[in-house]
């Protein structure tokens, strides 16, 4: 009798578990970009039993496959062979015959650096224990997300699954913004993921857009020989930057051979043969502008394709966001959205604070980002980068402010690298003297805009930054003497 109970309950359980086309998970995350696979870990780690469907094959998402980490790959070897043939000599470092570039090399060695790092976010899944799904996730309803087979996708899911879920988090990222009537054929006419891939160096790149993927961009093949043209609309490059820090790393960037066409309306582009007739408008005046390579590069916009989000009626606003609500809550309280596909600046680490907020939610009911204190680089050379409030941002608030600035030509260890261009701007309250936004133009601007964060973060006053003790001789003494400029007198400028 015992026996007969025993195997009638364990075949139940079996066949529950076996059923090729039904699963169940307490978390579901459609998308493996740094939102997704972030919340996914995270996730894991505080217990739930959690699955990450990604229709690309590889995790990461834009950013390690097509974003943040190819782009720094081209712009750290680029930026090495400009300087062996520019900058060495300088330094005593004479290299004998000509330096070249092996265009095919430099594409594979940042390749290899894609696959191993998104190799390693499988390897943490698998180290977690999240299950992951190789097809497409799409809603059935508010409960059931079917994962489809992906035609020619390695691994992909044989057939439909469905998976049961008690939470699901949406992280489907982005994709470019096209321009409108312009064909982008990832050749001439490229994308930021066709100019990751160039087989041969333009000699004439023309850019549409004085953003920051642009900007990185452009650098790259500046360094590499093109001709490199910017076409911007505004007055000013450099997106969201503080006004200042645009004109000045403009300046920069037109030293080391950039064109910067400001004001400038792109009307039309099109391919001929192998050259590219670009159409522009200034003042009333039009100009054909010829490049052999144009780089689209005008921002991205939210990615919900395939998602099936209409048939569940997700609000979505006129820039194609996914709306929320200040717990990343769409109208069902089990379905979040992070990252790109939503509110907010469009940037990694912006994605992976926000996955792990939403999963410390489901888990705890709390879980927070600061969006005053989400940092900002471009990875240019020098590096900008930024955190807080612009100058512009503080006059439009009517919030008082004084200024401390520090030149990184007066910074030890910035003459002794022989790399000087730049400074440490430091806006701070006028009255509590609070740390109210930071930024940099110099080497290494990326990692040193972290102290700052900090400092933000803990409400952190100039004098409390300036008393601390920085290692000499360091670049970020110049973080420091800026703060004390700020309040009173920098000691070496
Ligand atoms: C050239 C370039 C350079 C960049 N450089 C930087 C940088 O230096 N620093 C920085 O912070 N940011 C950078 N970014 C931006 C950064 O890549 C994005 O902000 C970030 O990737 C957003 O993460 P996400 O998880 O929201 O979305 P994504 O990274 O876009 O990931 C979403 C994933 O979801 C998958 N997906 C979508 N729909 C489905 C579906 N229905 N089913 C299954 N899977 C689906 C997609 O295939 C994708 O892999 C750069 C972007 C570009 C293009």
């Amino acid at each position: 009798m015992l026996r007969s109970f025993i195997s009638k309950r364990s075949f139940s359980i079996s066949f529950r578990n076996l059923s090729p086309t039904s699963k169940s998970h307490d978390i579901v995350i459609i998308g493996g970009g740094p939102g997704g696979y972030v919340a996914a870990i995270k996730a894991a780690q505080l217990g739930f039993d959690t699955a990450c469907i990604e229709k690309r094959g590889k995790l990461g998402g834009t950013c390690l496959n097509v974003g943040c980490i190819p782009s720094k790959a081209l712009l750290n070897n680029s930026l090495m062979y400009h300087q062996m043939q520019h900058d060495s000599k300088q330094r005593g470092i004479d290299i004998e015959g000509q330096v070249k570039l092996n265009i095919d090399t430099f594409q594979k060695a940042k390749d290899k650096v894609v696959n191993q790092l998104t190799g390693g976010v499988e390897m943490l899944f698998k180290k977690n224990k999240v299950t992951y799904y190789k097809g497409n996730g799409s809603f059935e309803n508010e409960n059931v997300v079917k994962v489809s087979p992906v035609e020619g996708l390695e691994g992909s899911v044989k057939e439909d699954v469905l998976l049961d879920a008690k939470n699901i988090i949406i992280a489907t990222g982005s994709e470019v913004t096209p321009f409108p009537g312009i064909t982008i054929d990832e050749e001439r006419i490229v994308s930021s993921t066709g100019a990751l891939s160039l087989k041969e160096i333009p000699k004439r790149l023309a850019i549409i857009g004085g953003g920051i993927i642009g900007l990185e961009m452009g650098s790259v093949y500046n360094r590499l020989g093109s001709k490199t043209t910017v076409l911007e609309f505004q007055d000013q490059i450099g997106a969201s930057m503080d006004g200042e820090v645009a004109s000045s790393i403009q300046k920069i960037l037109k030293k080391q051979g950039m064109d910067f066409k400001l004001s400038t309306k792109v009307i039309s582009a099109e391919r001929k043969g192998d050259v590219v007739d670009i159409v522009v408008e200034k003042s009333g005046k039009k100009e054909t502008i010829q490049a052999d390579v144009l780089l689209v590069a005008v921002g991205r916009r939210p990615y919900i394709e395939g998602l099936n989000a209409e048939k569940l009626g997700l609000d979505v606003d006129k820039k194609g966001r996914l709306v929320i609500d200040d717990q990343f809550n769409t109208k069902f309280p089990h379905i979040k959205v992070i990252g790109d596909v939503t509110f907010g600046p469009m940037l990694a680490h912006k994605a992976e604070e926000e996955g792990i907020a939403a999963a410390e939610i489901f888990k705890t009911g709390h879980g927070h980002v600061n969006y005053n204190n989400i940092p900002s680089v471009m990875y240019s050379h020098p590096e900008v980068a930024w955190v807080g409030k612009t100058e512009e941002q503080l006059k439009a608030d009517g919030i008082k402010y004084k200024i401390g600035k520090f030149p990184f030509i007066a910074n030890s260890r910035a003459k002794t690298n022989m790399d000087t261009e730049g400074f440490v701007k430091i806006i701070i309250d006028a009255e509590t003297e609070r740390l109210l936004g930071a930024h940099i133009i110099g080497p290494n601007a990326g990692e040193m805009i972290a102290e700052a964060g900090l400092a933000l973060e803990y409400g952190a006053s100039a004098e409390d930054i300036a008393r601390v003790c920085h290692a000499h001789p360091t670049l970020s003494e110049a973080f420091k003497e800026a703060n004390l400029a700020a309040y009173s007198k920098p000691i070496n400028f």
